[in-house]
């Protein structure tokens, strides 16, 4: 964890009080009058930390060359400020009542677009479409959300594999969630989402958020992860989709060696010679556990047993 950026001084944020969304009692009433209860189904833990919020947008690194895509604004604390300091910003709730409240509250911001629809099922290449050519030419893209617990995984999954270009994004999840983010190889949370976090990114936990700052409050502490993207020419010419079921294959059966792992998977459908030929090829033991391997290691691996030509040294550790 580097410099804590909750430290730094607030001056080059909205004065308080101007982001009403902050302060528990507007909250409460605001979500009241609207007929509102938060489901804990759909992660409705909202952020009543004005100086996390903040610190969360400034991690972003904001200006007006930004085009942004928030997660699950809620109510839109996190999507004011956004809205305030980037180009364009496009949010997606998929909460019929919240996306209803969120219109209201950030009625004065003209740069941004509200899509009321479920991130997992969006249209998301239309979506970064919309939000480039509405943007500045140029725009970097980065992505800004206070996640919902129970599919932080999946929307993670889906950001990263999108092949959308991102360039960065600050994400606040359950603190485990994060941990497993950043898991090195060999480490006891070391899983499939670390090894495709480390395919795309450079992920890093960069400050921690108390339970106390959600409203309401749940039952676990958060992180947020800054993951600095990795720009897509850097990764080889790979089938990206097969590079993913060879990671699946491998974490489904993760006590196993890897040998054994992999040729015990009927999807994948690879003998065991083929994928100890694949193993020596990518220069790794093929007796080791599927934790032991880097993001590194499993593309090499996939590029050989994809029979691919390209098996030079590759720089994600
Ligand atoms: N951004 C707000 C904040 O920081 O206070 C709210 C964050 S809250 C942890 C998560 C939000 O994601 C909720 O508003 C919830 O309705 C929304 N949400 C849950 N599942 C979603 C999904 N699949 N697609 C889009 N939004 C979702």
């Amino acid at each position: 964890m580097d410099k804590d950026p909750f430290s730094d001084s607030p001056e080059e944020f909205s004065a308080p009080g101007l982001n009403p969304l902050f302060r528990p009692a507007y909250l409460r009433r605001l979500l009241a009058s609207a007929g509102f209860f938060p489901q804990k189904s759909r992660g409705q833990n909202f952020l009543i930390d004005r100086n996390r919020g903040e610190a969360i947008v400034r991690a972003a690194g904001l200006d007006r060359g930004d085009a942004v895509l928030e997660i699950g604004p809620g109510p839109g604390a996190l999507t004011r400020e956004l809205c305030l300091r980037a180009g364009r910003v496009a949010a997606v709730e998929r909460d019929r009542v919240l996306a209803r409240i969120l219109r209201e509250e950030t009625r004065d911001f003209t740069n941004l677009e509200i899509v009321e629809e479920d991130f997992l099922a969006v249209d998301l290449p239309e979506l970064i479409r919309r939000l480039r050519s509405a943007a500045e030419p140029n725009a970097r893209l980065k992505v800004v959300a206070n996640l919902p617990y129970s599919v932080s995984g999946p929307i993670l999954a889906r950001l990263l594999e999108s092949g959308a270009g991102f360039t960065r994004m600050v994400l606040t999840l359950q603190k485990e969630v994060g941990e497993r983010i950043v898991s090195p190889p060999g480490g006891k949370r070391y899983g499939r989402l670390s090894v495709l976090a480390r395919i795309y990114s450079r992920p890093e936990i960069i400050a921690a958020v108390s339970r106390n700052s959600f409203f309401p409050r749940p039952r676990v502490d958060s992180v947020v992860v800054r993951l600095e993207m990795i720009p897509v020419p850097e990764l080889p010419a790979l089938d990206l989709v097969f590079l993913r079921e060879v990671i699946r294959a491998a974490f489904g059966k993760r006590r196993k060696m890897l040998k054994n792992a992999l040729a015990g998977d009927r999807e994948l459908g690879y003998s065991e010679p083929r994928i100890q030929a694949a193993c020596s090829g990518a220069g790794i033991d093929p007796r080791s556990r599927p934790e032991e391997l880097s993001a590194g290691d499993y593309i090499r691996l996939a590029t050989a047993l994809a029979g691919l030509e390209r098996m030079g040294s590759i720089q994600i550790s």
